[in-house]
């Protein structure tokens, strides 16, 4: 199939409350890729009060505990419709705050917990220390391999089950500053720490999510046209492994 005049549409959950360092670059990397390439684009911004409806990707980005608090709530109460559209195949991408409530619960510093949707199999609890700095990631599933972003929680999380990580923190704290491990995987969600913002810097990872959506929206893989990334790509290779 023609990607010319397919169509994908996009959710962007509470961009008024969850938009932390830049996390909008992420929906507006995603809309200029498809738009390059003549794919349609049908978006449409959640806010609260908000229904959410059907979608074939729904984007979530990061924010203050306090901003969390105020999603949390109208989140979870829309949750039995998104573990809905994710057993379709709707591909999340949720970036640390919006991550961290993909799981079963957030525990912040001496506040109630804030439950999460439970579209993956993880939990987080606030650490004593911050994490602040660049993140390079090694994945298993991406070409090329690597995810590079910076990061800045105290949240530490914790995968179960089947969830998988979207690979291996070889610079930065990743999920908790232990197991090495950074971000998660389950079905077509997709969560990590990385802002910057993330997809800018790797429209690899941009144009895999971007195909998961067309398979969502069609029922069959379709392979994107490759385009002029040079700069994205120097500019994600300048960042290999740079700690700051
Ligand atoms: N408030 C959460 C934490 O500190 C998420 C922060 C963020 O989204 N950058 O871990």
């Amino acid at each position: 199939m023609d990607e010319k005049n397919l169509t994908i549409s996009i959710a962007h959950l509470y961009p008024k409350l969850l938009n932390l360092y830049g996390d909008l670059g992420n929906i507006i990397t995603l809309t200029k890729r498809c738009k390059w390439r003549g794919i349609n684009v049908e978006f449409e911004q959640i806010n609260i009060g908000d229904a959410i409806k059907n979608h074939d990707l729904y984007f979530i980005g990061g924010g203050q505990d306090k901003q969390q608090e105020e999603v949390a709530d109208e989140l979870y109460s829309q949750k039995s419709e998104l573990l809905a559209q994710r057993d379709d195949g709707a591909v999340f991408l949720g970036i640390c705050g919006g991550y961290q409530l993909f799981g079963h619960y957030y525990q912040p510093h001496d506040k109630d917990k804030l439950k999460g949707i439970s579209l993956m199999d993880a939990y987080t609890v606030a650490g004593k220390k911050r994490f602040i700095g660049n993140v390079t990631v090694k994945t298993d599933f991406l070409n090329p391999q690597t995810l590079v972003g910076f990061e800045n929680h105290s949240g530490l999380t914790y995968l179960q089950g089947e969830t998988k990580p979207l690979g291996k923190s070889i610079v930065g704290n990743g999920n908790n500053g232990v197991d090495g491990l950074e971000g998660g995987r389950f079905m077509n969600v997709f969560g990590t720490y990385l802002h910057g913002s993330l997809l800018p810097k790797n429209p690899h990872f941009a144009d895999f999510l971007i195909e998961l959506a067309l398979e969502k929206h069609y029922g069959e893989k379709i392979k994107l046209s490759s385009l002029d990334d040079k700069i994205e790509i120097d500019t994600h290779n300048s960042l290999i492994g740079k700690p700051y």
